[in-house]
């Protein structure tokens, strides 16, 4: 039976607060999973079940699926939905308050995550993964295409941001395909993108990631200014102590914070560590 057609016939009413939009094609939901490169070896985690229908597809491939779904009115979706698979376990629980321990806890290992994720909690699910979990060694998320172009901007662009300088610290993410909104039911005013980031600790390891976080975070301050007037503002440091700190990493010392690499960034942080 078509997803349609089980929620009908459930009486689903779609609930916006958690950012309900399902994709349905089932070629389109095959090829994400593929691109995903998940293997049969894999437990993948998946955040947002809906009715089931990238629940299915991931299922089809991988070895188990442990899915979180927040909304308890699609308990009867998924029953039916998921009906014949016996490697997928639902556990209906707010990812957001379910402690990362505890999610590795139940997948035993490595796991993939692979998700077509609500959209009002992007930013926190992604860094919950990224900043938290050791054992999380892909993710794959279907997001909205101009977050997508934030998670894979290069440095100097005007998509350049913090989260782009907090996942390339340990991962490296990439574009892999073009979702256009009509493909969602039901349909958000937003194009998607699907974005995988395929971790990699070993990067900059041993890197002091407060001070990495406190050093992103001060040069994207304010982008208007150059990166020894935030350094300034955001530290008890003397104009001299600034451009000293500026020219460690860059030749330019007007330099402005959304111009450094992750590489001038890890060796920003080095330098501020005595001024924290
Ligand atoms: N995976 C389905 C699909 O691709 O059709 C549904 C995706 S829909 C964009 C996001 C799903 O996440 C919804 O079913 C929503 O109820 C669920 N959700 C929202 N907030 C959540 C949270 N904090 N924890 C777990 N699930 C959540």
């Amino acid at each position: 039976m078509q997803l349609k057609e089980i929620l009908n016939k459930n009486g689903f009413k779609f609930n916006k607060r958690f950012g309900q939009n399902f994709l349905t094609d089932s070629d389109l939901l095959d090829e994400i999973v593929k691109k995903s490169g998940i293997t049969e070896n894999d437990t993948v985690v998946e955040i947002g079940c809906g009715g089931g229908t990238l629940t299915a597809a991931i299922a089809k491939k991988a070895k188990r699926v442990i899915g979180f779904e927040i909304d308890t009115n699609l308990k009867p979706v998924l029953k039916e939905s998921l009906a014949g698979f016996d490697n997928v376990e639902i556990i209906f629980k707010d990812v957001m308050k379910t402690k990362t321990e505890e999610i590795e806890k139940l997948c035993g290992g490595e796991f993939a995550l692979v998700a077509n994720i609500p959209y009002y909690i992007t930013t926190p699910i992604l860094m919950k993964f990224v900043e938290e979990s050791e054992k999380v060694k892909s993710i794959t998320v279907t997001i909205e295409a101009e977050v997508a172009d934030r998670l894979t901007a290069k440095a100097g662009t005007e998509d350049y941001g913090a989260i782009t300088a907090g996942i390339d610290l340990v991962g490296n993410a990439e574009q892999l395909m073009f979702i256009d909104r009509k493909m969602f039911y039901p349909s958000p005013n937003v194009d998607s993108a699907v974005v995988k980031i395929t971790m990699d600790r070993d990067k900059f390891r041993g890197v002091d990631k407060k001070a990495y976080r406190d050093a992103v975070r001060c040069a994207f301050a304010s982008r208007r200014k150059t990166l020894a007037n935030n350094l300034m503002q955001s530290f008890k440091m003397s104009r001299e102590e600034a451009n000293e700190l500026v020219l460690s990493v860059t030749d330019n010392p007007l330099a402005r914070g959304e111009t450094l690499t992750t590489e001038e960034f890890v060796r920003l942080s080095e330098g501020l560590k005595k001024y924290l």
